[in-house]
């Protein structure tokens, strides 16, 4: 089987729609045709300020998630990042391997130290990071959303760059972005990207929010010029972004949801959505709350996933360590 790795930050209460679709539902159904690991990315969280109690409690909150949204630990390997310390060995010899320049061009870097007052060095390195989080594990796919195209791309540079200088060590990895889903926009700007890191909650709707306000946020949905419910992301970035959700959710293809709109508005699209995304949600928040209730059972499962994946990435950093010249002791 290819081996599927990917990971989520743990920076909020409660994912979002777009880590759900972007990510998450790929990571369900990967882990029915790979050998699946998904870790909660706790070293990538502290790139900005988080209060550490509040990590703490993030943690397993996104691991409750992971396994609320169908991800079974018998069947993935679940792990916290922190858990395993190659990643931050291997992400500083890949810190070594990339340039300065290279690092500045990430788009993730630049959006986000235009938007935080205090930039960390973290911010810059957090690419060299996860490209370590993904090589340590030899990983063949990637499911990650489109705004992560780039950093994988710059992985698989430092991959082939490092087998070239040292010789065969990496796997390449292939990402796994699926054109039609991987990037959600924010309800009241659909040309941005739904993000945990948006100005306003309006525009966001989390995977742990109660009915009530999932329904009054898509109905205030920022939507477009005209009447007609049609498919175009251009000229109609709100409805198609509705569009794209409801496909992601109801699995019907947007052809077929834009034939049962025809002759109706937008509030009727409105309105059918929010009962969908209802409907998906419940039960996966009910199941995330029940494992909130037993935090051991939680630690156990992530102590598991600790041990499975520690036990590959050791094989990985002392293959790495002896090839860069680091004497053993
Ligand atoms: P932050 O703003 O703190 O970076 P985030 O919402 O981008 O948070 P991440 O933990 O960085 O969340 O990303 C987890 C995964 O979700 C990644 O694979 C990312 O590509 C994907 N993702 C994030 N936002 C979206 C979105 N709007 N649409 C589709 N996928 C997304
Ligand atoms: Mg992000």
């Amino acid at each position: 089987r290819p081996r599927s790795l990917s990971g989520i930050q743990a920076t909020s209460d409660s994912l979002h729609l777009g880590n759900y679709i972007g990510a998450l539902q790929q990571f369900v159904e990967q882990q029915e045709t790979h050998d699946a690991f998904f870790f909660i990315a706790n070293l990538h969280a502290i790139t900005v300020d988080q209060d550490p109690a509040q990590l703490r409690e993030r943690t397993l909150r996104t691991a409750a998630q992971f396994i609320g949204a169908g991800l079974d630990p018998q069947r993935s390997t679940l792990f916290v990042q922190s858990h395993i310390p190659a990643h931050t060995q291997l992400g500083w010899i890949l810190e070594c391997t990339t340039g300065l320049g290279e690092a500045q061009r990430m788009t993730q870097f630049k959006d986000k130290s235009t938007r935080n007052e205090h930039v960390s060095l973290g911010l810059l390195t957090y690419p060299a990071l996860m490209a370590a989080d993904i090589l340590l594990y030899q990983a063949d796919v990637v499911p990650v959303g489109e705004d992560q195209r780039q950093h994988l791309e710059l992985t698989r540079n430092l991959a082939e760059r490092f087998n070239h200088r040292y010789g065969d060590t990496f796997t390449v990895p292939e990402p796994h972005i699926l054109k039609s889903t991987a990037k959600v926009y924010d309800l009241q700007d659909p040309t941005a990207k739904m993000s945990k890191s948006a100005q306003t909650p309006a525009g966001l709707i989390e995977i742990l929010d109660d009915e009530k306000s999932i329904t009054k946020k898509i109905k205030s949905a920022v939507t477009d010029a005209g009447t007609e419910v049609t498919f175009d992301p251009e000229g109609k970035p709100g409805v198609s972004n509705l569009l794209t959700i409801h496909s992601a959710l109801s699995g019907r293809s947007i052809e077929d949801i834009v034939a049962e709109f025809e002759g109706r508005m937008y509030g009727h699209l409105k309105v059918a959505l929010a009962e969908v995304v209802v409907e998906t949600l419940r039960p996966l928040r009910e199941r995330t709350l029940e494992l909130l209730d037993d935090p051991a059972e939680l630690t156990r499962v992530l102590d598991a996933g600790a041990d499975t994946a520690g036990a590959i990435a050791e094989r990985t950093i002392a293959d790495v360590y002896d090839r860069v010249g680091f004497l053993t002791r």
